[in-house]
């Protein structure tokens, strides 16, 4: 098995056979994966997507691997849930969140790209993988090499969450902490990519690892019974996972797997102390200027995303959007978000709910048609965002809970919460 025809690269349009390569030789542009869509058509249907787990490889016919899938088997699958009550603070009648915060082994969305790309990189024989990370993906290359018995090297900038820190280093990882920004680690990453010949997810490898993405948008076309939603709101960092998404729509489309043509609006969302992606989007322009990053959604704070040209482009071609958000704002959409909906995200799935929010008040989400927000982190991974002021203490004794029943105002504390 194994539909890839090769390697293209998406500025001149260069092929290349499938390999470890960090951009085109020509114009240094990034790659994308070519496939025979033909033969693809000719053996995937709905049945048989159907009759296989629910795991991201129900699909496997659309990414990049010649043999079986080794890593992240039970990866995907995560669920699809009508959010009723979130939609009606929205004031959204058919909202629904695609919930990557149980995704399998690391809670974010993650496990999907590294699934794809650790498999590919067993394919090629490698046995030293990597990454530059911001957080989730430094958990999952960590959990995934250790458990597919791969030696990994992680690095980070050295200013990340504690929790993300620890939920690499568990794993056995090799994890180096670097003084400063994503975009420096990411820097450092591509010089020894060109040094060592191992596997970088997110550097030679990138083109297999984004693949893993399109993944979120055929689930979700599946779970909406073969239909793409009229809008997504995907939260950005590098801008691979709205870019992805909207492609996982327009392949199956292009299969002959959905029942409507895709109608779907892209809406990205950043936090204000980094956004490049949705300033440019607001100038109307696929130019990025890049920031320096500031802001509690670490996750998120790539001030100068490989695929942000991509991400605009598919934002202002299908009549989207993009907004940002504040660290305050960041905060209440947590709030709400597990207030309405029992679903506790990142600071990440904090953007993405408070630019909905904006989204909506701006009348430029759909009122009642489905629209699908991506929640891509889980929050036990960022508590300390969070603070602890409203947490009450009392001796073990009916008199001291009946005192705090009295005096604490529960439903100041709902709409602190909830505002
Ligand atoms: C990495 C990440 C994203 C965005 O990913 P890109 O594909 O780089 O845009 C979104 N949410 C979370 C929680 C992430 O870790
Ligand atoms: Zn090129």
């Amino acid at each position: 098995m194994g539909y890839v025809t090769g390697l293209r690269c998406r500025e001149c349009g260069t092929r290349f056979p499938k390999q470890l390569r960090a951009f085109c030789d020509e114009c240094f542009g990034p790659l994308e994966v070519d496939y025979d869509y033909e033969a693809i058509a000719g053996a995937l249907t709905h049945d048989l997507i159907q009759s296989r787990p629910k795991t991201l490889w129900r699909y496997r016919e659309l990414l990049p691997i010649d043999g079986e899938p080794t890593v992240g088997l039970h990866t995907g699958g995560t669920p699809l849930v009508k959010a009723g009550r979130l939609g009606r603070a929205l004031g959204l009648n058919q909202l629904y969140i695609k919930n990557d915060a149980v995704n399998f082994p690391t809670l974010s969305f993650k496990d999907r790209v590294v699934a794809v790309a650790l498999s590919k990189a067993r394919e090629f024989g490698l046995e030293i993988v990597g990454c530059a990370s911001t957080g989730n993906l430094a958990n999952s290359v960590a959990a995934n090499a250790s458990a597919a018995g791969l030696t990994s090297f992680v690095l980070i900038p050295a200013n990340l969450e504690q929790t993300k820190v620890i939920g690499t280093l568990v794993y056995g990882t090799r994890l180096i902490g670097v003084n400063g920004t994503y975009d420096d680690v990411n820097r450092l990453c591509s010089e020894i990519s060109g040094r060592y010949n191992w596997g970088l997810v997110n550097v030679n490898l990138r083109h297999f690892y984004g693949e893993g993405s399109k993944t979120f948008g055929y689930e979700i076309a599946e779970a909406l019974g073969w239909r793409a939603p009229a809008a997504i709101v995907v939260p950005m960092a590098g801008g691979s996972l709205i870019t992805k998404s909207y492609k996982g729509f327009k392949e199956l489309e292009q299969l002959g797997l959905l029942e409507d043509d895709v109608k779907t609006q892209v809406f990205g969302a950043q936090a204000e102390g980094c956004n490049p992606i949705a300033a440019a989007v607001k100038r109307k322009s696929t130019d990025l200027i890049p920031v320096k990053p500031n802001t509690i959604a670490k996750s998120l704070a790539i001030g100068d995303p490989a695929d942000g040209y991509f991400a605009a482009r598919t934002i202002l071609k299908t009549g989207g959007w993009a907004d940002d958000a504040t660290d305050e704002e960041i905060i209440e959409g947590i709030n709400l978000l597990a207030s309405t909906e029992g679903i506790f995200a990142e600071t990440a799935g904090g953007v993405t709910v408070a630019v909905t929010k904006k989204l909506a008040e701006q009348k430029r989400l759909p009122k009642d048609e489905p629209v699908v927000i991506a929640i891509t982190g889980n929050g036990l991974k960022t508590t300390e965002a969070l603070d602890l002021t409203l947490f009450n203490v009392i001796e073990p004794k009916l008199s001291a809970f009946e005192e705090l029943l009295d005096e604490r105002d529960w439903r100041e504390q709902a709409a602190a919460l909830a505002s």
